[in-house]
């Protein structure tokens, strides 16, 4: 048997590790204080992509993401996402000019698609623009389902209901933690425990800065009609679920949203069903709706890697898109394959802070 290794943290990023991990002969025990994905990960509009970054890194840590998703559908079916591409019309003139050369400048796969094209792409929406961008290498995953299927393949042994409480520490080595019906030793510990993480890594004398960037989503009740692509217009990014529903962020290009606070969900909620009937000339009733905290540390990028001796991290916002990729290349450096360079600008040491 491999190193023993527990996993804090029961949402896409715990789930993906404890899979990589497990298969590849580590014994693995995931520790949720709740119920898996019940966190960002049962919140999120689930969008798989590279066509939001913020540097040329992230956006190749990104593309690896989306290519890392396909090996983990082929390993665990029940996970597959929907490649169903992108259209994207947020902006039309210099910022969709923009926004094609700086793509197509990376290598990535973007075309610019006339209304006529448009239409017969999708039917069933009245309302189109004149042009609109498409990433056809882009997908969709219910980020929820994706967790219980991935911790079911993994084989892990899964404790829902039990937090750790705090890291235990010896020798400056982490070598386990503490919960409340005792504690539990393992060669490696790695935080997937998003905006918990700073609460955990607090009592070991670190800052993690993050930042607070809520979200509301809404779910609406199955429509009638059949929306083939993720869309992205000027106020709104909507996907349509495998039930017929439509999910849409209240808040316009939401991957960006900087707001630190949702001063009325509700208010939100109302205006996006409004511009949901608006754009598909329907009657469409709400579901229900969701407010999530997106795990952002502090410059906004992930922080995947070392802590400490025998304590890793794996904390991000996108987190959907990068949880197949952030789990192959983290449990290659953790059962000893060597750093792997696609991290390189994401490590915990350029964020983390030692306590005053
Ligand atoms: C509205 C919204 C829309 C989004 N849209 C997208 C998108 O389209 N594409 C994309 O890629 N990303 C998107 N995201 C971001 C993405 O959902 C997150 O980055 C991702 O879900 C983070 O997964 P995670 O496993 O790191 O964290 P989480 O899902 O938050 O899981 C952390 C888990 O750790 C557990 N935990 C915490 N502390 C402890 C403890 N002490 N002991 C035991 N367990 C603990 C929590 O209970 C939780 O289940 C969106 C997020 C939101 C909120």
């Amino acid at each position: 048997m491999g190193q023993s290794i527990i996993i804090v943290g029961a949402g896409i990023i715990g789930a993906a590790l404890a899979f990589q991990l497990s298969r590849q002969g580590a014994k693995v025990t995931v520790f949720e204080s709740a119920t898996p994905a019940h966190a960002a990960s049962g919140r999120s509009f689930g969008w798989i992509n590279a066509s939001f970054y913020a540097n040329p890194a992230h956006h190749r840590l990104r593309v690896a993401g989306m290519q890392a998703w396909h090996r983990l559908a082929a390993a665990v079916p029940a996970a597959a996402p929907n490649w169903q591409g992108c259209l994207w019309w947020e902006q039309q003139g210099v910022g969709m000019d923009q926004m094609q050369s700086d793509l197509a400048a990376l290598g990535y796969p973007v075309d610019r698609l006339p209304q006529s094209e448009l239409a017969a792409l999708e039917p069933d929406l009245p309302h189109l623009p004149l042009h609109a961008l498409r990433f056809a290498t882009e997908a969709a995953v219910d980020p929820a389902a994706a967790t219980l299927a991935l911790l079911a393949a993994s084989g892990a042994t899964l404790h829902p209901g039990l937090a750790a409480t705090s890291l235990i520490q010896t020798a400056g080595h982490v070598t386990g933690i503490r919960t409340a019906i005792g504690p539990f030793k393992a060669d490696h510990v790695i935080l997937a425990t998003g905006t918990a993480t700073p609460g955990l890594l607090a009592p070991l004398g670190f800052d993690l800065p993050m930042l607070t960037r809520p979200g509301v989503l809404l779910h609406t009740r199955p429509v009638p009609f059949h929306l083939r692509h993720i869309i992205v217009t000027p106020e709104q990014e909507i996907r349509q679920d495998a039930a017929g529903r439509l999910l849409a962020p209240a808040s316009a290009h939401h991957q960006a949203d900087s707001a630190e606070t949702v001063p009325d969900p509700e208010g939100a909620v109302a205006a996006t069903l409004d511009r949901l009937r608006a754009l598909f000339a329907a009657d469409i009733a709400l579901d229900r709706f969701t407010i999530g905290h997106r795990p952002v540390p502090g410059d906004g990028l992930p922080v995947i890697g070392a802590a400490s001796p025998g304590l890793s991290l794996a904390v991000m916002h996108s987190g959907v898109t990068l949880a197949a990729i952030t789990a192959e290349a983290l449990a290659g450096e953790i059962i000893g394959q060597g750093d792997n360079p696609l991290l390189t600008d994401f490590r915990p040491s350029r964020l983390l802070r030692a306590r005053d």
